[in-house]
């Protein structure tokens, strides 16, 4: 190999607080030479960030798109192989969305080695927040979690639809804010029941979290009313039951230390 000893690790963050972040995370973090990041790991694990590295915002928002995938790749891997120890610090799980898959193939193409740092999802830690568990023998022995980016009405949509409403269990959205409406009507079509309770939490763990509750038929609604924004976690199925709010909660928000 000629990498000279660099190293790339895919590292997740968690949603929120530095104290989301795993033991691991922490470690290759403060040893890193280079740190790859955007926005998603949020205000203050951004802060945390060693001043003795060389931080690089790759940030992507929405559409607006900073610097495109393939150069971010190329950055990393150029990084690896002068000899560095390259975090590339995502949202999250490295492996939930967010491309890390993409990243981990690339390393493998050039030859450099790579660690994946797991890290906490926020497809579970955020309905859990609110008190949400997207398993529950009452309501779902099934989960998906699907990307909200795909249109429902696309005729190649890579999500079977009439599967998806038609399935008993849990489904979890992430990047779904733009598509709500729509997403909620195209399951009320194949089939799911139009009262099912949906949760909608943005910003989940942090410290202006926010929730919207309503049901498949009204969501859309409230959410515009609301004027939600990413990212937001979108929580559809009978474990929505589940949902109290800030007073009702019992269990610590654990962002309010933060707040
Ligand atoms: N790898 C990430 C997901 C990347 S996709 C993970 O495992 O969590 C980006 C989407 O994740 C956002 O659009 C949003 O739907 C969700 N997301 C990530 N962090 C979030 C947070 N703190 N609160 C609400 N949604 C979040």
């Amino acid at each position: 190999m000629n990498n000279k000893g660099g190293t790339v690790y895919l590292v997740g963050s968690g949603p929120g607080g530095c104290d989301m972040l795993t033991i691991r995370a922490r470690e290759v973090i403060d040893q890193a030479d280079v740190i790859l990041f955007d926005q998603l790991p949020g205000e203050e694990v951004l802060a945390s960030l060693p001043k003795s590295a060389e931080l690089i915002d790759v940030g992507k928002y929405g559409d607006r798109h900073t610097r495109e995938q393939d150069e971010i790749e190329l950055l990393m891997i150029q990084k690896a192989k002068e000899g560095k120890q390259v975090v590339r610090l995502k949202g999250g799980d490295p492996f939930m969305f967010g491309r890390g898959g993409e990243e981990l193939e690339t390393c493998r193409e050039h030859g450099v080695p790579v660690e994946v740092v797991p890290g906490v999802t926020s497809a579970i830690a955020v309905p859990a927040s609110v008190g949400i568990p997207v398993t529950h023998r009452k309501w779902a022995s099934q989960v998906t979690v699907i990307t909200g980016n795909e249109d429902p009405t696309k005729e190649e949509s890579a999500i079977d639809w009439e599967w998806l409403a038609r399935s008993r269990g849990t489904i979890v959205v992430l990047m779904g804010v733009k598509n709500l409406p729509i997403i909620a009507s195209t399951l009320i079509k194949f089939g799911r029941e139009p009262t099912t309770p949906v949760a909608v939490i943005e910003r989940g763990l942090r410290s202006d979290q926010r929730e919207t509750v309503g049901t498949l038929t009204d969501i859309g609604d409230r959410a515009s009313a609301a004027g939600v924004t990413p990212p937001a976690v979108i929580v559809i199925g009978g474990v929505v039951e589940m949902y109290r709010s800030t007073d009702e909660r019992m269990i610590l928000p654990h962002c309010a230390k933060n707040a």
